[in-house]
């Protein structure tokens, strides 16, 4: 059962709240932080296949812009609403902080179900909430990217949109391209590797061996699969998987391409031949060393937490846990990689994709992902250093981290006029 939106945004502004109170943030800059500084609200007109028009909601929502511009993924959703992006977007700007990529925080969304849309629909509902957004969108202004189901295609029709209406083209306006158009090496895999970096560097840090480590994922999205498929390569094994319908077992470990195969055949997990069918929820519950939720937020909640039996928890999803699932897991002494430093892998090649078409030039694989690894690791470190040095769970240390460097950007500023 997800959280509502409206629960979501009080958690992650509660948080911030305790962050601000640990570090001892003037009450004005806590303020700040607590207010995004645009949202806009659009009504989507596309017409449909059967020639009848509907009426969608779009939303795109600019937390903080102190650290550069604008910067985070669009969700296409049935359950996407303002609240639920507002929280999405102050995760992106902690994010951002916690890698140090030269950013801000936003994130936009669609409610809307993409599953039972034509390309075609889609096309038309992207192209026109893009046209829509062109004031307030840009390469220097706020900087969009792919999120819960929207993908390359959808990114290469926001930068045509882009284009032709600016009048040149500007790849530099989206990340998350196909390759083609301007897209960088490894960005598709960007997010599902810093998951796994997180889970290698997890193991090190609670001595627990990679090789071998049993490992269950929720989502068989870009991430979920990606994750799976690395970390297996890794040598670990991947023992459960699942979908939005439901999910598979095999003690013995999954192979992850075989697997993907079943599911672009059949459409789900389930039902794979060398597997058994389990629920989701059960999923959730396994005796394993690392669990990743990777599809939606509020998986892991007060109803489900005392059951987790995993070692470590790495948040390949934004928002998975509750707080009040967090405090369980604390007191249990269950180990949670936070989703701003866990999937950060993401909005880090972004960034670097970013550059490469800022700078009209290309950079090779090994080097995309030497630099992810290295970068993922020093946060990892540095996440670590402050909650050991506040004494705190990795989350609040990655928000400790994150808010810091944001109101200090903030304060350097001001306020003008
Ligand atoms: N949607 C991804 C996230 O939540 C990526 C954002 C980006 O690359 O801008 O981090």
């Amino acid at each position: 059962m997800n959280v509502s939106g409206h629960q979501f945004l009080e958690d992650v502004l509660r948080q911030l709240d305790e962050a601000a109170e640990i570090l001892e943030l003037d009450d004005s800059i806590r303020e700040f932080l607590r207010a995004p500084k645009r949202t806009v609200i659009l009504s989507i007109p596309v017409r449909m296949d059967d020639g009848s028009i509907k009426v969608f909601t779009g939303y795109r929502v600019q937390h903080n812009n102190a650290r550069g511009p604008f910067k985070g993924g669009i969700r296409y959703h049935p359950s996407v609403d303002l609240d639920e992006v507002t929280a999405l977007a102050i995760l992106m700007t902690w994010k951002t902080a916690v890698v140090d990529i030269p950013f801000g925080g936003a994130k936009g969304g669609v409610k809307c179900n993409p599953k039972e849309m034509s390309r075609s629909e889609l096309e038309r509902l992207t192209r026109r909430y893009t046209a829509a957004l062109f004031d307030v969108i840009g390469p220097h202004i706020d900087i969009p990217a792919p999120d819960v189901y929207t993908d390359e295609q959808i990114m290469a029709w926001i930068m045509d949109t882009y284009s032709q209406l600016k009048g040149e083209p500007t790849p530099e306006v989206v990340t998350g391209k196909p390759i083609s158009v301007g897209g960088s090496e490894c960005r598709k895999e960007a997010t599902a590797y810093g998951v796994s970096v997180c889970v290698r560097e997890a193991a090190r840090e609670y001595g627990l061996e990679l090789k071998g480590a049993s490992i269950a994922i929720q989502g068989y999205g870009n991430v979920g699969f990606n994750a799976a498929k690395i970390l297996h390569d890794w040598g670990a094994k991947i023992v459960a998987v699942s979908d939005s319908k439901g999910g598979i077992i095999n003690r013995d470990g999954l192979n992850p391409l075989k697997v993907m195969e079943h599911k672009k055949r059949t459409g789900s997990v389930i039902n794979y031949e060398d597997a058994e069918n389990i629920a989701n929820e059960e999923l959730l519950t396994l005796d394993i060393d690392f669990l990743i939720p990777a599809a939606i937020e509020g998986q892991i909640t007060g109803k489900n937490a005392d059951k987790i039996r995993a070692k470590v928890i790495v948040e390949g999803a934004n928002g998975p846990t509750t707080p009040e699932a967090d405090r369980i897991l604390q007191e249990r002494d269950v180990k949670v990689v936070p989703d701003i430093l866990a999937n950060a892998g993401g909005v880090t090649v972004s960034y670097f994709e970013w550059v490469q078409n800022v700078q009209k030039f290309r950079w090779e694989r090994d080097e995309i992902l030497m630099r992810l690894d290295k970068r993922m690791v020093k946060s990892f470190k540095d996440t670590l250093e402050y909650s050991k040095r506040y004494e705190t769970g990795m989350r609040m240390g990655a928000l400790l981290l994150a808010v810091k460097r944001v109101a200090e950007a903030v304060e350097s500023l001001g306020i003008w006029p």
